[in-house]
């Protein structure tokens, strides 16, 4: 797409994809589309000076009206000739559009402690038939693999679209049962696990009532508690939206639900399966925020390289073979790493 000559249009979230291709970025925020000369990176710095300049102004507007309204107390003999054209203008200037800061919201919750056994994975293997059903012979997807997870270890996982990095996860999490070997949890586990396709077993719970099944109040590290629903406020579902049944809402804003629900339960250990692909940049910025934060431990997958490496530092890599291979740093230093050896090799 960066080579063509021919005109592109896309919409996407993923940020390195509109870095590496976009020459313009229109956005639509507010009903208003906009449109930004330049990739992302040119986005975010083009936004970060109209932030300022939009806040400066308006503390101006501000100190101005402090002043206006007094003169406009005064009542009508004390404020002498030329009123009206001065009333208008303060009158415009107070029902003037406001300028609105981005949410900056950091989402948080209390921390849930962890003890010294986490999760271990002993031998663990797992076959699957080949597609013809008929057919004796397995896939082997997972072979062999041990591993003990230590405290607040970021692990992301990498590997080819098949390669068995679900199966990993439905394994680790208790979902699906290993051929062979055990899965042991520590007394104090408790697993968060975001999966590819959510199901809810009540879509005409309300998302509010979907939100107080897991929690009432939400507690934060030193910090005051929030009620569910001004809780589901910052993540984007304000009024109205919060008394729709889950059956009314769209896909995207369905998953948005099961993962705020998901996070005020908790977990020291969370388990997240692609969901760059179901979130948009606002909400993968408050997930990202809240993951750098994060004390528990992280296991992820996930084709959003930005993602990956702000979040994990270290990579459990899916071989063909069903065996799983380490790394240690960031998913971008792993595909240079990929991309210089296959350059020596041919
Ligand atoms: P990934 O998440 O890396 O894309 P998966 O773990 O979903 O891969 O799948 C790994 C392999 O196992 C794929 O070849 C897939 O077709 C196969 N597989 C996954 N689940 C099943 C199942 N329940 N029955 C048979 N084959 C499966
Ligand atoms: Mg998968």
């Amino acid at each position: 797409l960066h080579d063509t000559k021919r005109t592109v249009l896309m919409v996407t979230h993923d940020r390195y994809f509109l870095d590496a291709v976009c020459t313009n970025i229109y956005e639509l925020n507010r009903k208003k589309l906009k449109l930004y000369q330049g990739n992302y990176s040119d986005y975010l710095e083009k936004k970060e000076i109209e932030s300022t300049i939009e806040e400066n102004t308006e503390r101006r507007i501000e100190s101005v009206l402090r002043v206006e309204r007094d003169w406009l107390m005064r009542g009508p003999c004390a404020r002498g000739t030329k009123a009206k054209a001065r009333i208008q203008h303060d009158m415009a200037l107070i029902n003037r559009e406001k300028f609105s800061k981005e949410k900056g919201f950091t989402f948080e919750v209390a921390d849930r402690r962890l003890g010294g056994k986490i999760i271990e994975l002993h031998n663990v293997s797992k076959n699957f038939p080949k597609t013809n059903p008929n057919s004796k012979e397995f896939t082997p997807v997972l072979k062999n693999f041990s591993y003990k997870f230590n405290k607040g270890e970021k692990i992301g996982i990498f590997g080819n679209n098949g390669s068995g990095k679900s199966t990993l996860l439905n394994i680790i999490t208790k979902t699906l049962e290993p051929d062979t070997g055990s899965v042991e949890y520590g007394e104090n586990t408790f697993i968060g696990y975001y999966q590819q396709n959510p199901q809810f077993t009540d879509l005409s719970l309300t998302v509010l009532e979907y939100i107080k099944e897991a929690a009432e109040v939400i507690k934060r590290n030193g910090k005051k508690d929030l009620s569910a629903s001004q809780f589901l406020n910052e993540f984007g579902f304000e009024g109205k939206i919060q008394h729709s049944t889950l059956s009314s809402l769209s896909g995207g804003e369905r998953k948005r639900v099961f993962l705020v629900r998901l996070l005020i339960t908790n977990p020291n250990f969370l388990v997240l399966d692609e969901p760059t692909n179901d979130f948009d940049i606002f909400t993968m910025n408050i997930l990202e925020q809240f993951l750098l934060e994060y004390q528990g431990c992280l296991l992820i997958v996930s084709h959003d390289r930005y993602f990956m490496d702000k979040v994990a530092d270290t990579l459990f890599i899916m071989e063909d073979d069903g065996c799983v291979s380490g790394y240690v740093g960031k998913c971008s230093q792993y595909i240079d790493y990929l991309e210089q050896k296959n350059k020596e090799r041919s």
